[in-house]
């Protein structure tokens, strides 16, 4: 950048050259001094990316945080980085956004990392897993537990590299129109639940169905289905299950916290200036404290319509429970098979888990069972 130019955009910034030094040169990450040599900073140059989304447009808070996403770069960047937006389906199907930012047809996606685990067994943890961590332990494992450094080496090989962009909290276990009182009552029980709790739900005699989104109302009032999960209170009203099917079962032992992400390829990604890459950085972990947020608020509103709706609250007994916890770790042994990645993952994944537990049994857990008798 020209000299003059260059003064006259940090006067328009309102820092003069010797307060931006001292800003920049006062910044500390992790006690260590800011490296200035890898401040690379262009205010002429613009980038224009695309963004590949696995969810349909404006799909309640998934898509609404690819486009709070894309708004927040384009403000914090003074519109230098323009995002474009493909929901699903209009660039390419959703299953393969993750190829389309590979080969660099997208510059990022937006998805959920257990879609990938056909590319590498490993992905899985970092969305969530059967019986895993809640939202809290998850976010603490990625951001203080060595869980993003992790997906980021697991990415690294597929040229792509990953940021935090929300978590859904523990999900709804599903909607039922069987009574699920016995592990009995799962034989045969034809549910749509993808992925390893489908596994695991095939292992107690059920039949785990892969059905799209659209289907999925007509076929459990016409019985095709017995049963399915979807997210929580807020999408599953909108899909308006509780007027086909009788139980909302609790809790969501499939999906205790899924993380979503979003995901640039890397050479794009490094090909942008220094503070372009932050912002991206920034903007992704705004999304993620949006997105749980936004979640919890809207599950409260709609699950209170639901029960006006007359539906009927269901906890999955414990003997339940117990089993599908025994099926989904077989399942999970499975998966990992003698895969090295996938295994280291999952050690860091479970050894984080039973370091936390304890702690969060003896204040998270202690807290909500004490109020509630209140
Ligand atoms: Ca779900």
């Amino acid at each position: 950048m020209k000299r003059k130019k260059f003064l006259k955009t940090t006067a328009k910034l309102g820092l003069g050259i010797t307060t931006l030094a001292t800003a920049l040169s006062s910044c500390k990450v992790e006690k260590k001094e800011v490296d200035l040599s890898a401040i690379n900073i262009n205010f002429n140059k613009t980038f224009k990316w695309r963004m590949a989304s696995f969810w349909p447009k404006n799909f309640p808070v998934f898509g609404e945080g690819d486009l709070f996403f894309i708004d927040w770069v384009k403000k914090m960047s003074g519109n230098r980085l323009d995002i474009k937006l493909y929901a699903k389906g209009e660039l390419v199907p959703a299953m393969e956004v993750f190829d389309t930012v590979q080969d660099g047809t997208a510059d990022i996606g937006s998805a959920a990392s257990y879609y990938w685990l056909g590319k590498t067994p490993a992905a899985a943890f970092f969305a969530t897993a059967p019986f895993g961590m809640n939202a809290q332990q998850h976010h603490s494992w990625m951001v203080a537990g060595g869980g993003y450094e992790l997906w980021k080496e697991v990415y690294e090989p597929f040229g792509l590299i990953p940021f935090i962009s929300g978590n859904s909290g523990v999900q709804m276990g599903g909607w039922f129109n069987k009574e699920i009182n016995t592990v009995d009552d799962l034989k045969g029980l034809k549910m749509r639940i993808p992925g390893i709790a489908g596994k695991a739900l095939e292992k107690a005699g059920g039949a785990a169905m892969n059905v799209p989104g659209g289907e999925i109302y007509t076929n459990l009032e016409r019985g095709v289905l017995d049963a399915t999960e979807w997210v929580g209170p807020y999408h599953d009203y909108k899909m308006g299950f509780y007027k086909v099917a009788k139980y909302y079962y609790t809790p969501g032992w499939h999906e205790p916290g899924t993380q979503l992400e979003f995901f640039a390829n890397k050479k794009a990604y490094e090909s942008l200036p220094s503070d372009l890459q932050e912002i991206i950085q920034g903007a992704a972990v705004r999304v993620q404290s949006w997105t749980l947020a936004e979640f919890d608020a809207k599950n409260g509103i709609y699950l209170k319509k639901i029960l006006d709706e007359g539906t009927e609250l269901r906890r999955f007994p414990d003997d339940v429970l117990k089993a599908l916890k025994k099926y989904s770790d077989e399942a999970i042994q499975e998966m990992i098979g003698n895969d090295p990645v996938a295994k280291k993952v999952a050690d860091s994944y479970y050894s984080f888990k039973k370091r936390i537990n304890p702690w969060t049994d003896i204040t998270e857990k202690v807290y909500y069972n004490s109020i509630q008798e209140m």
